[in-house]
């Protein structure tokens, strides 16, 4: 069945099933709008635009999969605040062409990271379009009056990441070159895993500033830089890199690394003496590892990367989607 043969009216009433009865006290897909219980205090707000083309292609990724990457996104920029996503509107413009088992196993891959991480879709928009857009806007709790911005980092801060960098990127070319495995890479561009439990144990250990990985590492430890004013001098021996050995990929590891993007890990800047306590935390907690990667300096030593004893200017060659 074509979305065009059940018309808007009738896909808002099966997305409403799909998105499951709403939680106590709240409204949600039906009205003019939802209706949520809101904490006293502060929230986070946060969207991401998906279009097709640009962000994403059909032939390479399932509906499952982007599904859980459109959310998965957006929480890992609440996670980047110190915060928890909790509520999400998903507007998207599609043709009427698409097959409503297409937007069936779209949503499957939504629940499944709503239900991953403790959140819910509670309404949007739909309109026709002739490319695929997604637009998820997403509400989070801080905890408590606490957040982390991107400014904060001290000179003598330690830098530090969770995870690996350059999986996403090497599942992208991986993807692009027909291939299937390694399945872990893959899978790391195409559902990748937010870090919102390692961002709910190290805010309680006080990062002096933090960003989820989605430019790629190089650029976003410069939005960190450019945001506290401050320089930073980055070990490449020191930076956890996935491990490419024997594919033959066209990038190294270094550089997919620096300058892959969309890894979602956690990059934050913490005061020297709380950084073991807080590495071991959230590897005993949530399993993931942190990695020291360097030091924030000042501002007018610049931002370098050691490789191999030689200072090499950190170029953030990552993504800036409105420069061509
Ligand atoms: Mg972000």
């Amino acid at each position: 069945v074509k979305i065009s043969e059940i018309g808007e009216f009738g896909l808002i009433a099966h997305l409403k099933e799909l998105v499951g009865p709403p939680a106590d006290g709240e409204i949600w897909i039906g009205d003019d709008t939802a209706v949520l219980r809101a904490p006293a205090g502060t929230i986070l707000f946060t969207s991401d635009l998906l279009i097709e083309g640009i962000h994403f292609d059909l032939d390479l990724i399932k509906p499952e999969d982007l599904g859980y990457k459109s959310i998965a996104v957006n929480v890992s920029d609440v996670a980047a605040m110190g915060g928890t996503a909790r509520r999400a509107l998903v507007g998207m413009g599609l043709s009427g062409e698409v097959e409503v088992e297409w937007i069936d196993r779209f949503y499957a891959g939504m629940r499944e990271c709503c239900d991953d991480f403790g959140l819910a879709i509670v309404g949007g928009d739909l309109s026709r379009s002739d490319k695929l857009i997604i637009s998820v806007s997403m509400l989070g709790n801080p905890a408590g009056r606490l957040f982390v911005q991107r400014k904060g980092a001290r000179v003598g801060d330690v830098v530090a990441v969770t995870g690996t960098l350059g999986a996403s990127a090497a599942g992208h070319l991986l993807l692009k070159a027909s291939a299937t495995e390694p399945e872990a890479l893959i899978k790391a561009h195409v559902r990748p895993a937010p870090r919102a439990k390692e961002a709910a144990v190290l805010r309680r250990f006080i990062p002096t500033a933090m960003i989820d990985v989605s430019d790629g590492f190089a650029a976003d430890v410069g939005h960190i830089c450019e945001a506290s004013e401050v320089g930073v001098l980055l070990d490449a021996s020191a930076l956890p890199l996935a491990d490419l050995t024997g594919l033959g990929l066209s990038s190294g590891a270094l550089q997919l690394a620096l300058s892959g993007g969309e890894d979602y890990e956690l990059c934050f800047t913490i005061s020297p003496d709380r950084f073991e306590a807080a590495a071991a935390a959230v590897l005993e907690q949530t399993g993931t590892s942190v990695s020291r990667v360097g030091e924030i300096v000042d501002k007018g030593r610049g931002r370098v990367l050691l490789i191999e004893g030689d200072e090499e200017p950190l170029l953030a060659a990552g993504w800036d989607h409105l420069r061509v």
